[in-house]
């Protein structure tokens, strides 16, 4: 991806205020507020900027915490997880690998029977793709 995709004014433009607010000013939603936290069909969750492919449904377990979390990406390489100290709390961050978006943050308490992570992710930075039937 070009330089640009990470130019703010762009993001301005092209996304909805909302989804602005928590993927480019690390906002975080409301919980239980969010479209997907008590989402449970099964397809790929994409980064609501870019598109780039994140979460799936096979790694989304109900943390009842409001907000949709995961134990793992699809793919560690496509989210980039950053420290972040803001607030007075000791936080790992995490963003879309390919835009910057910011998506949420990772914890240690999630489902200990798998990988014991929690990415906990606002489901403004997501959006949810059907799994494809395959009807042969
Ligand atoms: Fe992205």
């Amino acid at each position: 991806m070009s330089e640009n995709t990470k130019n703010d004014d762009l993001w301005k433009d092209k996304l909805d205020p909302e989804v602005y607010k928590i993927t480019r000013e690390k906002g975080t939603e409301i919980p239980f507020s969010g479209k997907y936290y008590n989402h449970k069909e099964a397809g790929k969750y994409m980064c609501s900027n870019c598109g780039k492919e994140l979460f799936s449904s096979n790694n989304k377990f109900d943390s009842g915490s409001g907000w949709p979390s995961f134990d793992a990406p699809t793919d560690e390489a496509s989210v980039e997880l950053r420290q972040d100290d803001t607030f007075g709390m000791k936080r790992t961050e995490v963003l879309c690998n390919e835009c910057g978006a910011h998506l949420g943050h990772v914890f240690d308490d999630g489902p200990k029977e798998t990988t014991g992570k929690r990415f906990c992710v606002n489901s403004l930075s997501l959006d949810f793709k059907k799994e494809n039937k395959q009807n042969n």
